[in-house]
């Protein structure tokens, strides 16, 4: 629910309500009140919050999970937390269960799914989306995968064949560099099939790649929000205890990305005019540090001159709800913005 929105001069202010966290006053305090001041010409006109929302529930090597919410339900990235972990942080999120309209897996690395979770799925009759590679892998890793098979609750997806996995929600799977093969990142649109204002979001989602296919960068044009992973500091990573073999694999082409790598995916991003927001994911906790990853970020976000917040995901605590897309005045549509065409996937 949105108060009416009220106009001191140039500036809104919106109060967005959300879910009271008694146990967690902190958390209380956020979702009770968000208060957003947002500069304005148009002072006569109040603002229409973004019907969408990132919530990276969980990010890194102990478990990764992210949900994307709008009017009609909300899905997942990624499902690697246990079952009291994922029921915890889906409440903490304010997210309904039984809205959840499906899941999206990027790769099958036991970071990125339990088979507990999976189980939670089937229970609830929530479709996993998976490539069937990943199907051949969970095959014989995972008892729950075929409790969602009988059920006819598993779907298959291919690089760069959009799909939806709800309504309102439209992805194109990217093959990304990293070794667990195949894995995705998600380029996903959003859009409020109720909204005769037309309100969308665009949303990029890459986490767990050793370097950034330059042929993908059709993919960040128009974002509004860009969660891309930024694991590792170079000089954190040489001077740690791991051995050799395993820091030439974080650091190699089908690893992760260190800071610098990510900061320069980000500054040549050539994103248009819309990207507001950017979440670092995946931050190693031996190999990186969020004060680190914040100063490459910072200083790509300059390069690209239109990101107003930054947001680093953390694994023992999901983010605040994130806004994917401008606040529109009422009235207006998003579609009257001068930015670029949109990335269009091939076919269709
Ligand atoms: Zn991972
Ligand atoms: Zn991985």
């Amino acid at each position: 629910m949105t108060t009416p929105a009220v106009s001191p001069g140039h500036f809104q202010l919106i109060w967005r309500h959300g879910k009271i966290m008694p146990a967690h006053r902190q958390e209380w305090l956020y979702y009770h009140f968000q208060i957003v001041v947002t500069r304005t010409n148009r002072s006569r006109e109040a603002l229409v919050p973004s019907s969408f929302h990132l919530h990276v529930l969980a990010s890194g090597s102990a478990g990764n999970a992210a949900a994307v919410s709008g009017p009609a339900g909300w899905i997942l990235i990624d499902i690697g937390l246990n079952t009291a972990d994922l029921r915890r942080r889906v409440a903490l999120a304010g997210l309904d269960p039984s809205a959840c309209l499906g899941c999206l897996l990027t790769h099958t690395h036991g970071d990125h799914w339990r088979d507990s979770a999976l189980g939670w799925l089937a229970a609830r009759g929530i479709p996993l989306w998976l490539h069937p590679g990943h199907m051949a892998e969970l095959e014989n890793q995972s008892r729950a995968i075929h409790t969602l098979k009988a059920a006819a609750l598993t779907r298959g997806f291919e690089a760069m064949s959009d799909f939806s996995p709800g309504r309102g929600f439209r992805a194109i799977p990217a093959e990304v560099s990293h070794d667990s093969h195949p894995t995705f990142g998600f380029r996903l649109e959003l859009s409020d099939p109720d909204d005769s204002r037309g309100q969308q979001g665009h949303l990029g989602f890459f986490s767990d790649l050793g370097t950034w296919n330059p042929g993908h960068r059709n993919l960040l044009e128009g974002l509004d929000l860009l969660a891309l992973e930024f694991n590792y500091d170079h000089e954190l990573l040489g001077g740690s205890p791991r051995p050799d073999f395993l820091k030439r694999r974080i650091a190699g082409p089908k690893g992760h990305l260190s800071n610098i790598q990510a900061g320069e995916v980000i500054a040549n991003s050539r994103s248009g005019k819309r990207l507001q927001s950017l979440v670092l994911l995946h931050l190693s906790r031996e190999c990186n540090t969020p004060a680190k990853a914040l100063v490459e970020a910072r200083s790509a976000a300059k390069a690209v001159g239109t990101i107003n917040r930054v947001e680093v995901a953390l694994q023992d605590a999901p983010t605040p709800s994130l806004p994917i897309g401008q606040e529109t005045a009422r009235g207006a549509s998003l579609m009257d913005g001068d930015f670029g065409p949109l990335f269009r996937c091939a076919g269709k």
